[in-house]
This record gives structure tokens, sequence and C-alpha cells, in this order.
């Protein structure tokens, strides 16, 4: 198997690894850990999920060995979720050395902001290219009922400091069957005062519960004109699974994530690992190759690569296929995907 080389679009790479539907994959998702400080309802069971296992998961320098060579494949991008990757020790430190992998043009991280803020001078050092911070409300009960924990100041300190150190920012607001316009028009505040994207997200059903209910999700970009009749999309220039929008007098935009309704599929450019080093090539597979295993039981770089792109060339035309095919009987939690 070899990578396909087409004439390139990318800033600084001309390898174009192409999947069988000719979508262009740049960019790797690592969800380090399932580990999190909160407890957000649509996310796990109050309960919560069984811990894995310490040794189930991928080690960091594990996780180096895969960025390099995903890189060498022509990943040009990374982030870094979980779980909540602040959760686990030695987060910074992996960081720095990830921001040395070469081919790596673009680092970023997935937050929650809980623990962020005691670590933006060192994230700012090390040239991040952007946060995502997950908030859903501005509300302290409200983000008491989604979370199940009391931590809105907290997340509230650490959107403050991002913005201080000049760190692009993007926020990341699910939206729930009952997440009222008041609230909408509350979040997309923060981005008519300062320069951030804010994103409305389509719940999607990765509770960790065995859901009966049929996910109910709306027409969100009806919504958003009904609400903010003078918005405007924006076109994008690349691949994006955000369909951004601007306002008047806005210093930022707003967004909306349809991950239900999977509108995106066409141009999706992404590739996950779960913790437990799981490949997925779209997040509604189940996995679609054992990483840690190939890692665990001596394979090479040059094995591991044949295998990646082996499975790319298998890939789900979308993710209603893919889920399909999943036959899954209870939802996964999203904290074991890395969202
Ligand atoms: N702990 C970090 C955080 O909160 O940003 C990173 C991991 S979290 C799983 C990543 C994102 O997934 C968050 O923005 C969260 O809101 C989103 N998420 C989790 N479960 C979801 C669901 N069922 N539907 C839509 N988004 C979900």
């Amino acid at each position: 198997m070899t990578i396909r080389h087409t004439k390139s679009t990318g800033p600084n790479s001309d390898i174009n690894l192409l999947d069988n539907h000719d979508r262009r994959i740049t960019y790797l998702r690592l969800s380090i850990t399932d580990r999190c400080n909160l407890r957000c309802r649509y996310c796990r069971p109050e309960e919560g999920v069984p811990f894995i296992p310490h040794e189930e998961i991928l080690r960091f320098e594990e996780l180096e060995r895969l960025v390099s060579i995903f890189s060498a494949l022509g990943i040009n991008k990374v982030r870094l979720t979980g779980g909540e990757p602040f959760s686990r020790r030695g987060f910074l430190p992996f960081l720095t050395r990830l921001r040395k992998v070469e081919g790596i043009q673009y680092l970023h991280i997935t937050t929650n902001g809980v623990k962020t803020k005691r670590y933006l001078d060192e994230l700012a050092t090390i040239g991040l290219n952007g946060i995502n911070l997950s908030l859903d409300t501005l509300d302290h009960k409200r983000f008491w009922k989604i979370t199940r924990r009391d931590y809105l100041k907290a997340v509230l300190q650490t959107m403050h400091g991002v913005l201080a150190r000049n760190i692009p920012l993007k926020i990341n607001s699910v939206v729930l069957k009952d997440t009222s316009d008041d609230e909408i028009i509350q979040l997309a505040g923060l981005a008519r005062d300062f320069p951030i994207t804010l994103r409305f997200i389509e719940r999607m059903p990765f509770s960790g519960t065995m859901r009966a209910e049929k996910l109910e999700n709306g027409n969100l970009s009806k919504r958003l004109k009904r609400i903010f009749p003078a918005i405007e999309e924006c076109t994008a220039a690349l691949p994006t699974t955000a369909r951004i929008f601007s306002l008047p007098e806005y210093k930022g935009t707003i967004g909306i994530i349809q991950g239900y309704s999977r509108l995106f599929c066409s141009t999706c450019n992404k590739v996950r690992i779960t913790p437990t080093g799981m490949l997925k090539t779209c997040l509604y597979d189940n996995g679609v190759l054992d990483l840690k295993k190939m890692l665990r039981t001596g394979s090479d770089d040059k094995e591991i690569e044949s295998a990646i792109l082996s499975c790319l060339q298998k890939r789900c035309i979308n993710g209603h296929e893919a889920e399909l095919l999943a036959k899954r009987s209870a939802e996964p939690s999203m904290a074991s995907i890395g969202g």
C-alpha cells in the first residue's frame, strides 16, 4: 500500500494522504485519557463508567511514536483531548515534546477548563495553535445540573486567561433538549464581546448509557437564523466540521457543528486514536485497528503505516454507514472516545 500523492492543497505539506473516497486526511485527534473531573450528563452516566486500567492506556512514548508515524504519512494537525487531558500527569511535558515532532504544524487541545488556568503561561510558551474550551452554559445552577460539578468560575477564569494570552480560542457548547433561546443568546454574547468562535454542537449518541429515547437536535441553523435574523454564513476555505456565521458588531463568530446530522462527512479530514490505542476512521465506528497491540507486539513503523493505510482504504463514506456497521446496543461514552 502506498500513499497517493496529488497536487498539494495544504500549506506546508506535499504529501496527500487520501482515503478510499478521495478525502485528504490531515488531522489526528488523540484522546490521552478517559479520566475527567466533570460528569457531563450527555457524556457519562451519573454513576460513572468503569475506568480503563492504566496499563491499557497508551504510554506517552507510544503516543509520540504514533504521532511521528502519522506525521510521516501526511498528518499536520494534532489535537489532544480526552477525558480531560489535564487529568493526566505529565501532559505538559508531553505537549512540549509533540511540538517538536517534524511535520506537525498545528497543535491544539480540547479542555473543560477546570484545571487549565494554572498551565496557561506554559501553553503560551509552547506555542499552542488553539484551545477549544467546552462550556455549555453561563448559569451556575445549570452548569451544576449539566456537569454534576461546581466549576463554572474556574472555567470562566480559564477563558479570560486564554484571551489575555492571545491563544486562539473556540468555545464548544452542546445544545441540549432544554437549552433555551435565552441561553443561546447569552453564550453567543461571548462572541459579541470577545474574538472567539462560539460553536453550538448537536448532541450525539455518546452518553455512555443504554439510551432508549431518540435524540432531538432540531434544525440548529434555522434556530440561529430565527434568534439572530442578521446572521450571515461565512464560506469556508478549508474542510471544516463547523458552519460559521458572522453577526454585525460581533468581535468573533458563531458556528454550528452538526455531528448528529453528519452533514460534513464528505469533507472529513480526521482520524482518532482512543486512550486504549484503537484507531477510529469515523467518530461513529467501533475502532478499526488495534494500534496498541501492534506497538506492544513489536511491529515496526512500516508495518504500522501499512496497517493504517489499509484502514483508510476501507473508510466508511459517512457516519451513518459507520454507525450501522457498528451495531451497538448501548451508547459509548464520549470520554472514552475523545470528542
Ligand atoms: N474534557 C475535555 C472537554 O470537556 O473539552 C475534552 C473531552 S470532551 C469528551 C470533548 C467534547 O466532546 C466536549 O466539548 C464535550 O462537550 C463533547 N461531547 C461529549 N459528549 C458529547 C455528546 N454526547 N454529544 C456532543 N458532544 C459531546
